[in-house]
Protein backbone atom coordinates (compact mmCIF):
# COMPACT_ATOMS: atom_id res chain seq x y z
CA UNK A 1 0.00 0.00 0.00
CA UNK A 2 3.25 2.42 0.85
CA UNK A 3 4.44 1.97 -3.22
CA UNK A 4 1.01 2.14 -4.53
CA UNK A 5 0.62 5.98 -2.42
CA UNK A 6 3.95 6.96 -3.28
CA UNK A 7 2.87 6.71 -7.08
CA UNK A 8 0.18 8.55 -6.09
CA UNK A 9 2.20 11.02 -4.68
CA UNK A 10 4.77 11.13 -7.08
CA UNK A 11 2.27 11.88 -10.05
CA UNK A 12 0.29 14.73 -7.84
CA UNK A 13 0.40 18.48 -8.93
CA UNK A 14 -2.00 20.06 -7.00
CA UNK A 15 -2.46 18.44 -3.18
CA UNK A 16 -5.11 19.54 0.08
CA UNK A 17 -3.76 17.56 3.35
CA UNK A 18 -6.80 17.64 5.28
CA UNK A 19 -5.11 17.20 9.55
CA UNK A 20 -6.57 16.34 12.62
CA UNK A 21 -6.00 15.42 16.13
CA UNK A 22 -3.80 12.40 15.33
CA UNK A 23 -1.38 14.63 13.36
CA UNK A 24 -0.58 16.60 16.51
CA UNK A 25 -0.91 13.15 18.94
CA UNK A 26 2.82 12.10 17.39
CA UNK A 27 4.30 15.35 18.80
CA UNK A 28 2.84 14.68 22.33
CA UNK A 29 -0.26 16.98 21.89
CA UNK A 30 -2.77 15.58 24.28
CA UNK A 31 -6.39 14.99 22.46
CA UNK A 32 -8.87 15.08 25.32
CA UNK A 33 -10.68 12.82 23.06
CA UNK A 34 -9.78 10.41 26.27
CA UNK A 35 -12.14 11.36 29.28
CA UNK A 36 -9.63 8.83 31.75
CA UNK A 37 -6.33 10.26 30.48
CA UNK A 38 -7.50 14.20 30.78
CA UNK A 39 -8.99 13.29 34.22
CA UNK A 40 -5.45 11.41 35.07
CA UNK A 41 -3.67 15.25 33.77
CA UNK A 42 -6.19 17.37 35.50
CA UNK A 43 -7.19 16.36 38.72
CA UNK A 44 -8.85 19.85 40.33
CA UNK A 45 -11.33 19.62 36.69
CA UNK A 46 -12.14 16.12 38.09
CA UNK A 47 -13.59 17.06 41.25
CA UNK A 48 -15.29 19.76 40.27
CA UNK A 49 -16.50 17.50 37.11
CA UNK A 50 -15.81 20.06 34.72
CA UNK A 51 -15.42 18.30 31.38
CA UNK A 52 -13.04 19.27 28.25
CA UNK A 53 -15.84 20.40 26.33
CA UNK A 54 -17.61 22.41 29.39
CA UNK A 55 -14.04 24.11 29.67
CA UNK A 56 -13.28 24.95 26.13
CA UNK A 57 -16.46 27.22 25.34
CA UNK A 58 -17.20 30.95 26.16
CA UNK A 59 -19.76 29.94 28.91
CA UNK A 60 -16.40 28.22 30.86
CA UNK A 61 -14.85 32.19 29.94
CA UNK A 62 -17.92 33.75 31.54
CA UNK A 63 -18.08 31.34 34.79
CA UNK A 64 -15.21 29.64 35.62
CA UNK A 65 -12.30 32.35 33.90
CA UNK A 66 -9.42 30.98 36.21
CA UNK A 67 -10.16 27.29 35.24
CA UNK A 68 -10.67 28.13 31.29
CA UNK A 69 -7.80 30.41 31.25
CA UNK A 70 -5.99 27.22 33.07
CA UNK A 71 -6.57 24.73 30.76
CA UNK A 72 -5.39 27.01 27.69
CA UNK A 73 -2.45 28.22 29.31
CA UNK A 74 -1.62 24.76 29.76
CA UNK A 75 -1.86 23.30 26.81
CA UNK A 76 0.11 26.63 25.41
CA UNK A 77 3.23 25.56 27.72
CA UNK A 78 2.51 21.53 26.62
CA UNK A 79 2.80 22.73 22.92
CA UNK A 80 5.51 25.13 23.24
CA UNK A 81 7.91 22.19 25.58
CA UNK A 82 6.88 19.82 22.31
CA UNK A 83 8.37 20.17 18.83
CA UNK A 84 6.48 19.67 15.63
CA UNK A 85 7.72 16.07 14.35
CA UNK A 86 9.20 14.87 11.01
CA UNK A 87 5.95 14.38 9.30
CA UNK A 88 5.28 18.03 9.48
CA UNK A 89 8.89 18.52 7.71
CA UNK A 90 8.48 15.74 4.64
CA UNK A 91 4.85 17.76 4.26
CA UNK A 92 6.78 21.29 3.62
CA UNK A 93 9.34 20.06 1.81
CA UNK A 94 6.98 17.88 -0.74
CA UNK A 95 4.89 21.68 -0.76
CA UNK A 96 7.89 23.00 -1.37
CA UNK A 97 9.61 20.74 -3.90
CA UNK A 98 7.37 18.05 -5.06
CA UNK A 99 4.47 19.81 -5.99
CA UNK A 100 2.86 22.89 -7.99
CA UNK A 101 0.84 24.30 -5.39
CA UNK A 102 -0.69 22.72 -2.05
CA UNK A 103 -2.33 22.96 0.92
CA UNK A 104 -3.32 21.91 4.50
CA UNK A 105 -6.64 22.74 5.96
CA UNK A 106 -6.47 21.86 9.80
CA UNK A 107 -8.46 21.11 12.88
CA UNK A 108 -5.57 21.53 15.42
CA UNK A 109 -5.08 24.76 17.30
CA UNK A 110 -1.67 24.27 18.24
CA UNK A 111 -0.21 25.98 15.23
CA UNK A 112 2.50 23.44 14.82
CA UNK A 113 2.16 23.44 10.77
CA UNK A 114 2.73 27.27 10.81
CA UNK A 115 5.45 26.63 13.64
CA UNK A 116 7.47 23.46 11.63
CA UNK A 117 7.37 26.37 8.40
CA UNK A 118 4.49 25.55 6.43
CA UNK A 119 4.18 29.01 4.50
CA UNK A 120 1.14 31.14 6.53
CA UNK A 121 -0.86 31.91 3.14
CA UNK A 122 -1.08 27.61 2.49
CA UNK A 123 -2.56 27.12 5.54
CA UNK A 124 -6.30 27.40 7.23
CA UNK A 125 -6.99 27.00 11.06
CA UNK A 126 -10.16 25.94 10.49
CA UNK A 127 -10.78 25.69 14.14
CA UNK A 128 -8.58 28.68 15.21
CA UNK A 129 -4.94 28.73 16.84
CA UNK A 130 -3.93 28.72 20.53
CA UNK A 131 -1.19 31.45 19.70
CA UNK A 132 -3.29 33.88 18.73
CA UNK A 133 -5.85 35.68 21.03
CA UNK A 134 -9.24 38.12 20.28
CA UNK A 135 -11.34 40.10 22.73
CA UNK A 136 -13.80 38.14 25.38
CA UNK A 137 -16.73 40.60 24.38
CA UNK A 138 -15.46 40.66 21.44
CA UNK A 139 -15.58 44.10 21.20
CA UNK A 140 -14.59 43.53 17.41
CA UNK A 141 -13.58 41.78 14.57
CA UNK A 142 -10.04 42.05 15.34
CA UNK A 143 -7.61 39.34 16.41
CA UNK A 144 -3.59 39.08 17.33
CA UNK A 145 -0.52 36.94 17.47
CA UNK A 146 0.90 36.28 21.00
CA UNK A 147 3.67 33.73 21.15
CA UNK A 148 4.46 34.60 25.12
CA UNK A 149 5.27 31.46 27.32
CA UNK A 150 4.21 31.85 29.75
CA UNK A 151 1.40 33.27 29.10
CA UNK A 152 -0.91 33.77 32.42
CA UNK A 153 0.59 32.93 35.95
CA UNK A 154 -1.04 29.27 36.53
CA UNK A 155 -1.30 27.41 40.04
CA UNK A 156 -0.99 23.79 38.79
CA UNK A 157 -2.10 22.01 41.89
CA UNK A 158 -5.63 24.05 41.65
CA UNK A 159 -5.34 24.51 38.23
CA UNK A 160 -6.18 28.46 38.15
CA UNK A 161 -4.78 31.03 36.09
CA UNK A 162 -4.82 34.71 36.67
CA UNK A 163 -3.11 37.58 35.39
CA UNK A 164 -4.93 37.02 32.29
CA UNK A 165 -4.11 39.08 29.03
CA UNK A 166 -5.99 42.18 28.16
CA UNK A 167 -7.87 43.43 24.66
CA UNK A 168 -5.86 46.34 23.84
CA UNK A 169 -8.93 48.13 22.48
CA UNK A 170 -11.03 47.73 25.45
CA UNK A 171 -9.59 46.54 28.48
CA UNK A 172 -11.56 43.92 28.72
CA UNK A 173 -9.95 40.13 29.37
CA UNK A 174 -8.66 38.65 25.92
CA UNK A 175 -9.78 35.37 25.02
CA UNK A 176 -7.84 32.49 22.28
CA UNK A 177 -8.80 32.73 19.39
CA UNK A 178 -9.83 29.32 18.65
CA UNK A 179 -13.30 28.04 17.70
CA UNK A 180 -14.84 26.54 21.00
CA UNK A 181 -17.83 24.37 21.92
CA UNK A 182 -21.24 26.13 21.55
CA UNK A 183 -19.36 29.42 20.10
CA UNK A 184 -21.18 32.32 18.63
CA UNK A 185 -18.04 34.87 19.61
CA UNK A 186 -15.16 33.11 17.67
CA UNK A 187 -14.56 36.25 15.11
CA UNK A 188 -12.66 33.58 12.45
CA UNK A 189 -9.99 34.50 10.39
CA UNK A 190 -11.42 35.54 6.88
CA UNK A 191 -7.60 35.65 5.18
CA UNK A 192 -7.07 32.42 5.90
CA UNK A 193 -10.88 31.48 4.52
CA UNK A 194 -10.06 33.25 1.50
CA UNK A 195 -7.03 31.25 0.54
CA UNK A 196 -8.45 27.72 1.43
CA UNK A 197 -11.56 29.04 -1.02
CA UNK A 198 -9.17 30.46 -3.67
CA UNK A 199 -6.94 26.94 -3.34
CA UNK A 200 -9.77 24.96 -4.16
CA UNK A 201 -10.92 26.76 -7.15
CA UNK A 202 -8.75 24.68 -8.86
CA UNK A 203 -8.71 21.28 -9.10
CA UNK A 204 -7.43 19.13 -7.08
CA UNK A 205 -5.34 15.24 -7.65
CA UNK A 206 -4.90 14.03 -4.34
CA UNK A 207 -6.00 14.39 -0.96
CA UNK A 208 -4.53 13.86 2.58
CA UNK A 209 -6.93 12.63 5.38
CA UNK A 210 -4.82 12.53 8.39
CA UNK A 211 -5.21 11.81 12.00
CA UNK A 212 -9.21 12.08 12.08
CA UNK A 213 -11.47 11.21 14.44
CA UNK A 214 -15.09 10.45 13.87
CA UNK A 215 -16.05 12.68 16.85
CA UNK A 216 -15.15 16.03 14.76
CA UNK A 217 -15.52 14.92 11.39
CA UNK A 218 -14.79 18.13 9.67
CA UNK A 219 -11.99 16.88 7.45
CA UNK A 220 -13.74 14.00 7.18
CA UNK A 221 -16.44 15.28 4.83
CA UNK A 222 -14.37 17.14 2.60
CA UNK A 223 -12.20 14.39 1.62
CA UNK A 224 -15.43 12.68 1.21
CA UNK A 225 -16.77 15.28 -1.40
CA UNK A 226 -13.01 15.05 -3.64
CA UNK A 227 -13.46 11.06 -3.30
CA UNK A 228 -16.96 11.40 -4.55
CA UNK A 229 -15.91 13.46 -7.67
CA UNK A 230 -12.89 10.92 -8.61
CA UNK A 231 -9.73 12.60 -6.11
CA UNK A 232 -7.74 9.67 -4.49
CA UNK A 233 -7.59 9.98 -1.01
CA UNK A 234 -4.64 8.74 1.39
CA UNK A 235 -6.55 8.43 4.83
CA UNK A 236 -3.66 7.93 7.24
CA UNK A 237 -4.84 6.80 10.89
CA UNK A 238 -4.53 3.99 13.57
CA UNK A 239 -8.29 3.16 14.16
CA UNK A 240 -8.89 1.64 10.99
CA UNK A 241 -12.79 2.90 11.74
CA UNK A 242 -11.74 6.16 11.16
CA UNK A 243 -12.01 5.17 7.34
CA UNK A 244 -16.10 4.72 8.13
CA UNK A 245 -16.86 8.32 6.41
CA UNK A 246 -14.68 8.49 3.52
CA UNK A 247 -14.42 5.03 2.77
CA UNK A 248 -10.96 5.31 0.49
CA UNK A 249 -9.08 1.91 -0.26
CA UNK A 250 -5.76 4.19 0.25
CA UNK A 251 -5.44 3.47 4.06
CA UNK A 252 -2.64 3.39 5.61
CA UNK A 253 -3.39 2.25 9.54
CA UNK A 254 0.11 4.40 10.79
CA UNK A 255 0.73 6.88 13.21
CA UNK A 256 1.02 10.21 10.76
CA UNK A 257 4.95 10.86 11.87
CA UNK A 258 5.66 6.82 10.45
CA UNK A 259 3.43 6.91 7.32
CA UNK A 260 4.85 10.64 6.26
CA UNK A 261 8.47 8.62 7.12
CA UNK A 262 7.70 5.54 5.13
CA UNK A 263 6.31 7.05 2.11
CA UNK A 264 8.95 9.89 1.83
CA UNK A 265 11.80 6.64 1.56
CA UNK A 266 9.69 5.51 -1.31
CA UNK A 267 9.00 7.85 -3.50
CA UNK A 268 12.01 8.34 -6.35
CA UNK A 269 14.29 11.54 -5.33
ZN1 LIG B 1 -12.14 44.33 23.46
Amino acid sequence: MIEQCAELIANAERVLFLTSAGMSADSGIPTFRDKEGYWENFPPFKEKGLEAQELASPWAFQNVLSHAWAFYEWRRRNAHENRPHSGYDIINHWMDSRFDDAFVHTTNTDGYHIISGTPPDKVMEVHGSMWRLQCLGPCSRDFWDENSVPLCDLDYDRMEASNYPQCPHCDSIARPHILMFGDWDYVGHSKQEENFSRFTRQAVDLVFLVGSSGGVPTNDFIALQYKDSGVPVININLDPSANAIVNTEYLLTMKGKEAFEQLDSALPS
